[in-house]
C-alpha cells in the first residue's frame, strides 16, 4: 500500500484504521530507513522576526523580549552540540535581515571547525542569499510551506503561498536538501487541505518534512482556537512516511510537546525516523516561544539526550549521531549510475512500484 488515492489519504486522515495505518507506516520507516532514529541538534539563535504570522508566538507584533545571538555564541552552540556526539546541526530564527551578511560567516566558521552538516532555517530570502549561504557551506534548508491551501496562507501569514514555494524551488536548485512541512489544526484548514499537503509532499520528493499540531500560543490573534488534533497529525505523518518512503521525518517538537516528552517513541512508531534536541542556550531558549510548553524548555541538552536514546532503544530502534544525509539523494544517485533514474521516476508518477526493478 505504497499508492494511494486521494480519496483513501482523506479516509485515513478522518479515522478509518489508525491500527491499519501506523502498522503499514512503521513497517515503510523499517524497510525504507532501517531501525535508525538521527538525532540533530538545533540552535534557535535569533527571535527577531519581521513576519507577523497569526499563529507564531516570535510574530512581529508580540510582546515579548527579542534576541539575538553573536556570530561567537551561535558557534559556540555548534561546537557543543558536536561535542555532544551530534552529526547536524540546525540553525533557526525567526525571518529578519540582521543575519543576513552574518550567516555565510557563521556557516563557514562551524563547517572549518567541525564535521556538522549545517542546516538553516531563517525564513524566505533571495536566490542570491541562498547561494551566498550554499556557497560558504550550508547543506541543507528547512522552509515549512505551512499549508498548501494559499487563501489560508495568506489569511494567517499575509504572504504569498506562491512565494515560499518559488523559494523551495531555488532551494533545490541550488542543490541543497530540502525539507518542507505543514501545521496540521490551523483555524480554517480543511482535511482536503491535509489530503493536498501529503500529496504534495510526495509530489515535490521533498528530502524532509516536519509536520506538527498547531499549538495556539497567548497573545496571538489564534490564542482561543481550539490546538491541532494529536491524531490527526500523527496520520498526516503516517501518510507522508508511506507517500515519501524514505524522506527524513522528525518526532517534531510540536507533536511531542502536546503528546509529552515521554511518548516521543509513539511518533516514530507512526513514521518518524529524526528527532531533534535543542542547544540553545537556557537564557534564550524560553524567549524562543513560538507556542507555549516547548518540551525542550527547561532540560539541559546532555539530559535530555540521554533520556531520548533511552526512549529509542526501549522502542527497540538505534539513536545515531551520524550526518544522516537524505536517503532520497543517496538513492537518486544511485538509480542514476544504473541509468535507472529516469525510468523509476516516471514509472513513479504513473503509480507503479518499480522497487523490484531496481
Ligand atoms: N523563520 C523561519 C521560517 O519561517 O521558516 C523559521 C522559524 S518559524 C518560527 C518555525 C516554524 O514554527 C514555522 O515553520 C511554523 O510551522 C512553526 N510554528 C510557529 N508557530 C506555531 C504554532 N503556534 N503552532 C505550531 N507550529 C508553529
Amino acid at each position: 500500500m505504497e499508492t494511494l488515492l486521494p480519496s483513501e489519504i482523506r479516509d485515513y486522515l478522518l479515522g478509518v484504521d489508525d491500527e491499519e495505518l501506523f502498522r503499514i507506516a512503521d513497517k515503510v520507516r523499517e524497510r525504507y530507513t532501517g531501525k535508525k532514529i538521527y538525532l540533530r541538534a538545533i540552535v534557535e539563535f535569533s527571535n527577531v522576526c519581521r513576519n507577523d504570522c497569526k499563529y507564531c508566538g516570535i510574530r512581529r507584533s508580540a510582546n515579548v523580549r527579542r534576541y539575538a545571538m553573536s556570530v561567537e555564541e551561535i558557534v559556540k552552540c555548534a561546537h557543543y552540540a558536536e561535542d555532544l556526539g551530534y552529526g547536524t546541526v540546525v540553525l533557526q530564527s525567526g525571518e529578519n535581515t540582521l543575519y543576513d551578511s552574518k550567516i555565510p560567516e557563521i556557516v563557514r566558521e562551524i563547517k572549518e571547525t567541525t564535521k556538522l552538516a549545517v542546516v538553516l532555517s531563517v525564513g524566505e530570502k533571495s536566490f542570491e542569499q541562498y547561494l551566498e549561504y550554499r556557497l560558504a557551506g550550508a547543506d541543507r534548508y528547512l522552509l515549512k510551506h505551512e499549508t498548501s491551501n494559499s487563501e489560508l496562507f495568506y489569511r494567517l501569514t499575509g504572504r504569498s503561498l506562491e512565494r515560499r514555494l518559488e523559494c523551495l524551488q531555488n532551494l533545490m536548485v541550488l542543490g541543497y536538501e530540502v525539507g518542507s512541512g505543514n501545521i496540521v489544526g490551523l483555524p480554517g484548514q480543511s482535511v482536503d487541505d491535509l489530503v493536498k499537503d501529503v500529496l504534495m509532499f510526495a509530489e515535490w520528493d521533498f528530502d524532509m518534512l516536519g509536520i506538527g499540531p498547531f499549538i495556539p500560543c497567548p497573545g496571538t490573534p489564534l490564542e482561543r482556537f481550539p490546538p491541532g488534533d494529536v491524531m490527526l497529525t500523527l496520520r498526516t505523518i503516517a501518510l507522508s512516511r508511506i507517500l515519501t518512503k524514505n524522506a527524513h521525518i522528525p518526532a517534531t517538537t510540536a507533536v511531542r510537546t502536546v503528546l509529552g516528552e515521554d511518548k516521543a517513541h509513539l511518533v516514530f512508531r507512526c513514521g518518524a525516523n529524526v528527532v531533534m534536541g535543542n542547544v540553545t542556550p537556557e537564557k534564550y531558549r524560553r524567549l524562543y516561544r513560538i507556542y507555549p510548553g516547548k518540551v525542550c524548555f527547561f532540560q539541559d541538552p546532555e539530559s535530555w539526550l540521554n533520556e531520548i536514546k533511552e526512549q529509542i532503544r526501549g522502542a527497540g530502534l538505534k539513536p545515531s549521531g551520524e550526518k544522516g544525509e537524505s536517503l532520497k539523494r543517496k538513492q537518486k544517485a544511485t538509480n542514476l549510475e544504473k541509468g535507472l533514474y529516469r525510468d523509476t521516476r516516471e514509472a513513479e508518477l504513473k503509480g507503479q512500484d518499480t522497487r523490484q526493478q531496481t
